[in-house]
């Protein structure tokens, strides 16, 4: 399907500004395969079946969407599925140096597999993985920044996150 494409990510977990990507994503591509990087080295919060399942509880039966994990090389990847090219998101500047980096080197790699930038949507500028996991791993709430699923699984790893804020 030339217009498939595959979205990566440690997702570690799903974040609100992941959902907004991929929402807007399905408004300008037939179908995405969200794919879950597994890095046996990497520490990560949560298990990589831990990942998927928050996505795919996220998601919902969506079957323009579709969930999987892989270990090696992303292109490779890319060229054994039915996708075309690859969907990244830009939130600051400083996503950009990196973002451009993989983008070039992915390239290089595949030369007929192309990255598609989406800009971030205002309201999640500044929610990552990393902050969200900071925060309630601190006590802090990060209501309104992950899906309900997620709050509900951060909850279990960090018993002292309180649940509700008043930020919006
Ligand atoms: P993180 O950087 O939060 O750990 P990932 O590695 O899972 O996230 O990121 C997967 C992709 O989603 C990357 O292209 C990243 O820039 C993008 N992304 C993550 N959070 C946001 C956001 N808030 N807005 C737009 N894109 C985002």
């Amino acid at each position: 399907m030339r217009n498939a494409v595959v979205y990566p990510g440690s997702f570690d977990p799903i974040t609100n500004g992941h959902v907004d990507i991929i929402n807007r994503g399905l408004t300008m591509f037939e179908k995405i395969i969200i794919l879950v990087g597994y890095n046996p080295n990497k520490k990560t919060l949560f298990s990589v079946e831990e990942r998927i399942a928050m996505i795919e509880e996220t998601v919902g039966d969506n079957p323009k969407v579709r969930v999987d994990s892989f270990s090696g090389l992303l292109v490779d990847y890319v060229k054994k599925s039915e996708a075309c090219c690859i969907l990244r998101g830009l939130r600051a500047m400083s996503d950009f140096e990196y973002e451009f980096q993989l983008a070039l080197i992915n390239r290089r790699l595949k030369r007929n597999i192309e990255t598609v930038f989406l800009m971030t949507g205002s309201k999640w500028f500044y929610c990552n993985s990393s902050i969200v996991k900071e925060a309630a791993g601190l006590g802090g709430s990060v209501k309104g920044l992950v899906p309900d699923v997620v709050l509900k699984r951060l909850k279990e790893k960090f018993p002292d996150m309180q649940i509700n804020n008043s930020g919006r």
